[in-house]
């Protein structure tokens, strides 16, 4: 069916310009967009081709944009592995992705930032992301506060910028207490530096999905459960949870209605500004020691930001540059100041 026209919002999940489309009938008629930009759509009529306008124009005339199952063809036919259905049906309301939730079984590489989130097997329309449904959300006074999902690469200064949240409220913000199987030191308090469990419920748990991420390091299980965002949830608490951005689609969901931080090193020659005093512990060092950044570190750090941009940067709320800490940190502070108070468009399956 039809949409009623003009009732439909969707956020377009990436970059198109008519005027690189060859397929369009007319390019002075197409409609281009940035990825991120929410469309209003007024007519689905035509299988290919939808009309749609950007989010409150005035201007009346809608353009034209392909439809969602005709670009997901095109980009399935660019990426062979990906297998897609025909076209069977000429309209199609909302998005119809199937969310699939799968943790890997035990792997037996010994890497300690290991997530192990798997794929699932089956065609997941949420791997091509092309548009998604949306509407107005504004957190009411009851509702739990959001999940804030922090995603970066290694050495951006994530971390600092979390511990420096953290400490400017703790009765406000709050961060998840991991789970893992190694034996509890004399001095950790189980619940507080871990949650100590046995390796036969630790597996038992991952087999139930019961973790976002985990990883085995020197012979034992680390990892965050769902239930331990939960618990800071029900403390009325803004939980602060970083995780690797493929962990992030399992978490958009109506329970959490996650806003996604992506943390972004500025230029190279700004990295070796402001980072030449600063230290970084290194993925390779197995002790954990902090040590100056090196130049393949910046490098590394712009790749795998790059890398993170454009494979999940649809799944990201808002992108900061972490240049200079001060301002990186007053303007996540604003972005939490908002998320209390003002308007956002999220799916429209958060809403149900
Ligand atoms: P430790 O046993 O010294 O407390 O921690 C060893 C390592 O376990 C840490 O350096 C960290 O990389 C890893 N680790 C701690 N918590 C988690 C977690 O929740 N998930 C994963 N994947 N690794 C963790």
């Amino acid at each position: 069916m039809p949409v009623k026209e003009g009732k439909m919002f969707i956020r377009a999940l990436f970059d198109y310009d008519p005027k690189e489309d060859k397929a369009i009938p007319c390019k002075e008629a197409g409609l281009a967009f940035r990825k991120g930009d929410i469309l209003q759509i007024m007519s689905q009529d035509d299988a290919t081709w939808w009309q749609a306008k950007h989010e409150g124009d005035a201007n009346p005339r809608a353009g034209l944009i392909p439809s969602k199952h005709f670009q997901e063809r095109r980009f399935a036919l660019r990426r062979p592995e990906v297998q897609i259905q025909p076209l069977k049906i000429s309209n199609r309301k909302s998005s119809g992705f199937r969310r699939s939730f799968r943790l890997s079984r035990k792997d037996k590489k010994t890497n300690k930032s290991m997530y192990e989130c798997k794929k699932s097997d089956q065609y997941d329309t949420a791997d091509i992301p092309t548009y998604e449904e949306v509407a107005k959300y504004r957190r009411q006074p009851n509702d739990k506060y959001r999940l804030v999902v922090l995603v970066g690469p290694v050495g951006v200064g994530l971390n600092e910028l979390k511990r420096k949240l953290l400490i400017s409220d703790t009765q406000h913000y709050g961060v998840t207490v991991p789970h893992t199987t190694r034996p509890r030191r004399s001095q950790e308090s189980d619940g507080v530096e871990y949650i100590f469990i046995s390796k036969h419920l630790f597996e038992t748990d991952v087999q139930n999905n019961k973790f976002i991420e985990y990883g085995e390091y020197k012979n034992n299980y680390y990892g965050t459960s769902l239930d331990s965002v939960r618990s800071v949830l029900a403390k009325n608490k803004v939980c602060l949870l970083d995780v690797q951005p493929h962990t992030v689609k399992h978490l958009r969901t109506y329970e959490f209605k996650p806003f996604v931080i992506f943390i972004k090193p500025p230029s190279l020659d700004r990295l070796r500004e402001t980072r030449k005093n600063a230290k970084i512990i290194s993925s390779k060092d197995d002790k954990g020691t902090a040590k100056p950044f090196t130049e393949e570190d910046f490098q590394e750090m712009i790749k795998s930001a790059h890398v993170m941009e454009s494979q999940y940067g649809h799944l990201f709320d808002k992108v900061i540059v972490n240049d200079d800490l001060a301002t990186a940190y007053s303007e996540l502070k604003t972005t939490f100041d908002r998320l209390e108070t003002e308007t956002f468009w999220v799916p429209v399956s958060w809403l149900h």
